[in-house]
């Protein structure tokens, strides 16, 4: 499956050197990942951190599947709002749900530290707040709920009335619900970041050009293995065999965090999931000091379709939204689009004047679930094999979830079968 349509931003921000070569092909290994994105980074880099011998396979290049097409809004609030989901799961669970996501804004940040202490890269992780507006006067009921419901909880939230709104952030709108703590990032850098400092600090071992492509279980004297079938290439420090090989490894535990393109077996267990289109435009470099005036923010306006923008450490202008269930790729679109996602913006903010060019722009893939909760948890089938599967706008925060769930699954044996994220529900 295509993931995206167009020309990517992130990627171009940081220039690639590093080369992982093909590893010592042995059963060696305490756990196979299979996927390179954010959710496989994250959980390599945890259980290497652990003391596990973790094995990482990536059918491409690392970092390059939907986690560079990722807009780098790191918010502890989901697409579903918590007064929505207490409804859905209780407010117990959901309130326990938004803790998680916040402990894993933390985490994300704390692994950035690491990464700017070991390898010296700076993965433009930043604290900031992130604004919700309400462009419609329908809409600003339901922000005022979700004020009162994150207030009750103890998240540090504010409501702003249109007023307040236009003089601190420069926005027009009915109402803003404005959250405080949530991060930006550089997805691509900050993956490449894990991946680097894995390797270096927790002995992780990377094979690119390495495709998972099934799985069984067997058992051994009372325990249960599993025997993965692969098919890669074999990269040396001369460059890669182009003719593939298949390998047969057994190995005690295995995560799948393939991303969208899940493996038939894993699609089976997931019941909820869709797929959708997304649009993503990145700006020009605006003027320094344009946000200077208004308290910065990324920004979300409820309506749907959604739109919303935050700035890149460059001073561009990251934009997205406008979500179409149509996959198939066309350009046509992907331009009328962006145009209108621009219009939106140059509108809903006007401080932003009406010059904005998209010198990057794309169409990607996106993948949600039918009920707004990711799905992280073991395989109903398989108890060996963990799932991460983080649809939904907070992929990011999902994956650091996952990565800390994974650990907690395989090494203290803790996973709640009723949790709201299981795979089978
Ligand atoms: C346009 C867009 C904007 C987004 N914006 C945000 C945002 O602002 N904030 C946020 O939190 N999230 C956002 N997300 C979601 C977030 O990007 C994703 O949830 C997250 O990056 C997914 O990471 P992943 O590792 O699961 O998937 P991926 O990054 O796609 O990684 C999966 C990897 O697995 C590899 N793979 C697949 N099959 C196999 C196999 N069989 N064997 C080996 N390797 C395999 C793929 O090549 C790929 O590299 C956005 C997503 C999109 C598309």
């Amino acid at each position: 499956m295509e993931l995206f349509e167009g020309k990517k931003y992130w990627t171009a921000t940081y220039e690639r050197d590093e080369q992982f070569l093909t590893p010592d092909i042995t059963d060696r290994f305490d756990i196979i990942v299979a996927g390179g994105g954010m959710s496989g980074l994250l959980s390599s880099y945890e259980l290497a951190r652990q003391g596990y011998k973790v094995l990482l396979l990536e059918k491409n290049r690392i970092g390059e599947g939907s986690t560079s097409l990722n807009t780098g809004l790191i918010q502890y609030m989901s697409d579903i709002g918590l007064y929505d989901l207490s409804k859905k799961v209780g407010e117990s669970k959901a309130s326990e749900f938004y803790e998680k996501s916040a402990a894993a804004l933390d985490y994300i940040e704390k692994i950035s530290k690491e990464i700017y202490k070991e390898i010296a890269l700076d993965t433009e992780v930043k604290r900031s707040r992130s604004i919700f507006v309400a462009s419609e006067k329908k809409d600003a009921d339901s922000l005022k709920k979700e004020y009162t419901i994150q207030k009750k909880h103890g998240f540090n939230v504010s409501l702003f009335n249109k007023d307040e709104l236009e003089t601190k952030y420069g926005l027009i709108g009915e109402k803003g619900l404005e959250t405080t703590g949530d991060l930006e990032i550089n997805p691509y850098k900050f993956v490449m970041g894990v991946a680097k400092t894995s390797v270096k600090k927790y002995g992780l071992e990377i094979w690119e050009g390495a495709e998972l492509k099934s799985y069984k279980e067997y058992k051994s004297k009372d325990k249960t293995f599993l025997k993965v079938r692969i098919v890669a290439r074999k990269i040396s420090e001369n460059g890669s065999n182009s003719f593939p090989i298949e390998v047969n490894m057994t190995v005690p535990k295995l995560i799948l965090a393939t991303g969208y393109n899940l493996l038939p077996s894993i699609k089976k267990e997931i019941k909820k999931s869709k797929l959708v289109k997304t649009f993503v435009g990145v700006t020009q470099k605006l003027k320094s000091g344009i946000f200077e005036k208004v308290r910065y923010a990324m920004m979300w306006e409820s309506k749907t379709p959604y739109n919303y923008f935050r700035k890149s450490a460059e001073d561009r202008l990251v934009i997205g939204g406008r979500d179409v269930s149509t996959l198939k790729m066309d350009e046509k679109i992907r331009k009328k689009q962006v145009e209108i996602l621009i219009e939106k913006i140059e509108k809903c903010a006007p401080y932003l004047g009406n010059n904005l060019k998209t010198p990057f722009s794309y169409s990607a893939i996106f993948g949600e679930s039918t009920d707004e909760i990711p799905f992280i948890g073991p395989s109903e089938k398989f108890s060996n094999v963990f799932v991460t599967a983080g649809f939904g706008g907070n992929g990011t925060v999902y994956a650091a979830m996952a990565a800390k769930m994974a650990s907690d699954y395989f090494i203290k044996k803790i996973y709640d079968k009723k949790s709201i994220t299981r795979i089978g529900r």
